[in-house]
């Protein structure tokens, strides 16, 4: 018998029929013999509707109420599947994300897991149930307060519970068919991948792939939990994220695993800063102190007749009025002339774990993009990627150019089954 944990995203569930289809799908891995347990998102975008709610009633909701108001998504939607796949007669319980033994630290809004301890999940199991866990949601011992995990937390839950379950899988059901060499929704000739493993995944999410939340991937990674990124609308394969164990990667590994662009960042630039030892040191304590997470760093030669240079970076285009200001304060003491913020750029980043062992991909990168007459204005790389910045409204044509150079479009096009993309 295997234990199998199933998280179905807010699109797989956005309606009572949907409900019912994914309840259909669950009666039916129960009884091929697997011990199930289900974690689930709220119905559709029920999320953003309840901070819009929110959001009308007050400019700046308390932490602690909007981790309330929000966790009241997952605790419809269990609910509901749970009434769901009773009604097949099949034994199915519902436990919202305290019940369920997720223990996170007191940060509203982007609660840590800290401890997992699901004794009531086991027992529903050991007693034949399914079981079913609201994502995205926990406990703090501390404050006895309900928590949220961020955007996309239920991913989390589901790794989490598949690590301390010891689960033999972590299906994580979406709406497109797994993880495509990019994203569907604006390739339409990208391809399904088979297999990527856990690093390849986390440098794709950290550059804007959404398919999976970086802090699931993270999580599944550490603990070795094996992820099935797969569709809740059909029965295909979709995509298996693995951890090889370090130097087992194959030799037919593909030299590049996918593309993803990322449209919610920023640039700033310091302009005229003087080229003495110590600025960058000053410059970039005050971008940290207002807590902005940056990327991308270039700082250019310095002009000769002037002894000054300039400094550009790319930051979350949300921590971008924040960290004009505390540089702002600063003009005096760092001793920059000017800084300017230009928030139309968009990101390319070409992910591989060949590109170790291979070379000439930056070249083919370059060269593709000057062919299709985009400009690239910053460059950074990793050891398995390369990321170019680009003018935000040219992303996506980019995305589409490089995709085709090497050689990732596939014949047919990649179908999209649902959502709203929100
Ligand atoms: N419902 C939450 C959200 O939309 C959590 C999730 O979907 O994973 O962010
Ligand atoms: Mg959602």
């Amino acid at each position: 018998m295997s234990l199998i944990v199933q998280k179905y995203g807010g699109s797989s569930v956005a309606d009572p029929e949907s409900i019912k289809r994914v309840a259909k799908r669950i009666v039916e891995t129960r009884k091929a013999g697997n011990e199930v347990v289900v974690v689930v998102s709220a119905m559709g975008d029920t999320t953003d509707e309840l901070m819009d709610l929110a959001n009308q009633v007050v400019p700046l909701p308390s932490g602690r109420e909007l981790d309330m108001l929000l966790t009241a998504g997952e605790r419809i939607s269990m609910a509901l599947l749970a009434m769901a796949i009773k009604g097949h007669g099949l034994d199915a319980r519902s436990y919202t994300g305290s019940q369920a033994g997720m223990i996170t630290d007191a940060q509203h809004g982007s609660a840590r897991i800290v401890d997992v301890t699901p004794g009531r999940v086991r027992e529903a199991l050991d007693e034949g149930a399914i079981a079913i866990v609201a994502g995205f949601q926990g406990f703090n011992r501390g404050t006895g307060d309900i928590t949220t995990l961020g955007r996309g937390g239920s991913d989390t839950t589901a790794v989490a519970l598949a690590a301390a379950l010891n689960a033999d899988v972590c299906e994580i059901y979406t709406d497109v068919d797994g993880i495509f060499t990019s994203d569907p929704r604006q390739v339409p000739s990208a391809q399904k991948i088979d297999r990527i493993t856990s690093e390849e995944m986390l440098e794709l999410a950290a550059a804007g792939a959404k398919v999976l939340y970086i802090r699931a991937v993270e999580y599944a990674r550490r603990h070795g939990v094996t992820l099935h990124v797969r569709s809740s609308f059909n029965n295909n394969e979709g995509t298996l994220v693995v951890n090889p164990v370090d130097g087992e990667i194959s030799v037919e590994e593909p030299l590049i695993a996918g593309i993803a662009a990322d449209l919610s960042q920023a640039k700033i630039t310091v302009a005229g800063v003087p080229d003495i030892p110590g600025k960058a040191a000053q410059i970039f304590t005050i971008v940290a102190k207002a807590g902005a997470n940056i990327d991308m760093i270039v700082q250019n030669v310095s002009e000769a007749a002037t002894g000054r240079t300039d400094i550009s970076f790319t930051l979350p285009k949300t921590d971008g009025a924040g960290t004009l200001a505390a540089l702002n304060d600063h003009q005096s003491d760092v001793g920059f002339q000017t800084l300017q913020y230009d928030d139309q750029i968009g990101k390319l980043s070409l992910v591989g774990a060949g590109m170790r062992t291979n070379a000439g991909v930056s070249a083919k990168l370059f060269t593709s993009l000057f062919e299709a007459g985009i400009n690239i204005e910053m460059i950074s790389t990793s050891e398995i990627r390369i990321s170019v910045v680009t003018r935000a409204d040219t992303i996506h044509d980019a995305v589409r150019v490089v995709h085709t150079a090497f050689g990732l479009d596939g014949d047919a096009v990649a179908v999209v089954h649902g959502g709203t993309g929100r």
